[in-house]
């Protein structure tokens, strides 16, 4: 397998010059665009990992996925799914289009930004720093990681330029999206976005996910089936922003990215598997993971359509 794993990062280095490296958030400009890497976890807990699998990096957007397990583990699936859809969008992570034009009261997806935003606000604690820790010592959990923890020069330069998302949050604060006070709210997304992680650590919550939510290396469930099946429901639609679809086709695993360049994915009933590439295509996808992923996905037949 670390054979297998060393030869499909090399296969697949080159495409990491034809991305870009996120500059929206200046914080995040500084990663390396060469960087490429992949690790695998099985459910016996085994990990095979190769490139970059080592190299930190922000989880952005792939914290949505612990936030939704947390917010439902917290208040059931109904209450969460009617505060937020499960219908995949056509449109950018960071759109207000169907905002404003069809689901003001209801984003569509909790893996959008404006979705994810009331997300975090169903995530239980009595203060933002509160619901914060319980977001970071729920990673600890399901990475088996109890170092993990947030970029600060990241969490601060996303709070300090998130505009974009202070005005979808805002903007569903007006509509009675959002309950709670914006800033807040807003506050724990940037955090949880800044938590630090490698592959290895995205590869072990992609197991426990394929492992119906039982820890690999432990045998302690920590979410139950029927959420588990929930979230990879949502990953396989909704994970990949815009381009889920075509994902879906050619790779056809439950996934979700981030534009700090890394990507958890989960095999249902095989392995979890994290990869890192910082530089992005154009829709915000690591360019290089995905094509790493792709073939990983051919050559153990792992697509589960
Ligand atoms: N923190 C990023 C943002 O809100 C996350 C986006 C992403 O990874 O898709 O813009």
């Amino acid at each position: 397998m670390n054979e297998l794993l060393k030869t499909i990062i090399k296969n697949n280095r080159h495409w990491t010059s034809e991305g870009k490296v996120a500059t929206y958030i200046p914080g995040l400009s500084n990663a390396n665009p060469d960087a490429l890497g992949i690790c695998v976890t099985n459910l016996n807990g085994d990990e095979y990992c190769a490139g970059d699998f080592d190299t930190k990096f922000t989880v952005q957007s792939i914290s949505k996925v612990v936030t939704l397990l947390l917010a439902i583990l917290d208040q059931g699936k109904d209450k969460v799914f009617s505060k937020v859809g499960m219908e995949p969008t056509a449109d950018a992570f960071n759109s207000m289009l169907t905002l404003e034009n069809r689901n003001s009261h209801r984003p569509i997806n909790p893996m959008i930004n404006a979705g994810a935003i009331v997300t975090v606000s169903m995530v239980a604690g009595g203060s933002c720093d509160e619901a914060f820790n319980r977001i970071l010592e729920f990673t600890r959990k399901i990475t088996g990681n109890p170092e993990i923890n947030i970029n600060e020069s990241v969490y601060l330069s996303e709070k300090e330029t998130g505009n974009r998302n202070r005005a979808l949050a805002y903007f569903m604060k007006s509509t009675g999206a959002i309950e709670g006070n914006v800033e807040e709210v807003l506050d724990v997304y940037f955090r949880q976005c800044s938590i630090e992680a490698t592959c290895k650590d995205i590869a072990r919550i992609g197991a426990m996910l394929a492992n119906d939510g039982i820890l690999p290396w432990s045998g302690e469930e920590v979410v139950p089936k029927s959420v588990a099946r929930i979230v990879k429901s949502i990953m396989a639609t909704c994970g990949m922003y815009d381009a889920s679809g075509k994902f879906a086709v050619h790779i056809g695993i439950p996934a979700k990215s981030g534009v700090g360049g890394g990507i958890l994915a989960s095999v249902p009933g095989k392995m979890g598997i994290g990869v890192l590439g910082p530089a992005l295509d154009s829709i915000g996808n690591s360019i290089g993971g995905i094509k790493v992923l792709e073939e990983l996905s051919r050559d153990m037949d792992l697509s589960i359509f």
